[in-house]
């Protein structure tokens, strides 16, 4: 008998994959964690059955959530991360010498527990000793803080149960204020393709706008993720994610990355007309 694992996207469109083992399933004071072995992914993790992270794709992800923001400003010490439990945005951060520390924030243990165990490659730095993590909702933590971090990537979930909050105009104000004069926020901001998702990136993306003075939207084609093609959202008080990329000093680091390089990242930032457009209509 086959075993497939299916995510619906739409209600006319289902993205599957043929499962090799069901390795892992329990229900968290947060949400449910399945890990899954598949054939043309490797190990693959969902909350409430959505796609989180797959053994061979998750580079992506992790490389454009944490390199464009160390190519403008390589001088970045202090990092937030809110969510992140599979702990690929701490891998790449921990590339980087010059970052002090790293704060990171996740809601549900057993997500960092099920990582370490089934995903050894991709949480391999979350015991490093640069990294703090807190089990805490990163809603709370940041209501205290105040010019505290150079950048602070918003790796969640979408929004739904815990990771609702993750998108409101309170909870940005509150990363505004945590972050130095010079700060830049990251945060995942869904897809283009389905309007479901795109909505959700668009009011992100106004939100951010009241309190950035810069808001630029980049892309990445992420093959797991719904539509196959992913936004983030570069939110900054000082640097232009583009004018002030410094690519010959991010070369001269010899940072290795599987994705990202700082020619792609010119292109990440050229995203097409009907994205651009509907972003500055402010609908889908
Ligand atoms: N790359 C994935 C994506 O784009 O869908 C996200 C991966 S990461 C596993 C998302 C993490 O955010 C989850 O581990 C979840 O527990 C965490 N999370 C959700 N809401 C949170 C909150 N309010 N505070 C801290 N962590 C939260």
């Amino acid at each position: 008998m086959e075993l497939w694992y299916s995510e619906k996207h739409t209600d006319n469109v289902s993205f599957s994959l043929k499962i090799k083992e069901h390795l892992f399933s329990a229900q968290s004071d947060f949400q449910r964690v399945d890990v899954l072995a598949t054939y043309e992914y490797g190990n693959l993790m969902t909350l409430d059955g959505l796609v989180m992270v797959t053994e061979k794709d998750e580079f992506i992800y992790h490389d454009m959530i944490v390199h464009p923001a160390l190519a403008v400003n390589p001088n970045i010490k202090k990092v937030l991360v809110i969510g992140g439990g599979d702990g690929g945005t701490v891998r790449e951060l921990m590339k980087y010498p010059a970052i002090e520390h790293v704060d990171m924030v996740e809601i549900d243990k057993m997500v960092i527990d099920v990582a370490k165990k089934f995903f050894p490659t991709i949480s391999c730095e979350l015991d490093n000793e640069k990294v703090s993590v807190l089990y805490e909702d990163g809603i709370k933590f940041v209501k205290d803080k105040e010019n505290t971090y150079d950048l602070i990537l918003i790796d969640s979930t979408d929004p739904i149960g815990p990771g609702e909050g993750l998108f409101t105009t309170d909870f940005y104000n509150d990363c505004f204020k945590a972050l130095k004069e010079d700060g830049i926020l990251i945060n995942q901001n869904e897809t283009p393709v389905y309007d479901k998702f795109f909505e959700v990136g668009i009011s992100s993306y106004k939100k951010l706008k009241k309190m950035f003075p810069i808001v630029e939207v980049y892309q990445a084609h992420i093959p797991t993720y719904p539509g196959g093609y992913w936004l983030f959202n570069f939110a900054s008080k000082k640097y232009n994610p583009v004018k002030d990329l410094k690519s010959k000093t991010w070369n001269s680091l010899n940072i290795d990355t599987k994705y990202y390089n700082t020619n792609l990242h010119k292109g990440a930032f050229a995203i097409p007309n009907y994205v651009k457009e509907k972003f500055n209509n402010g609908n889908v």
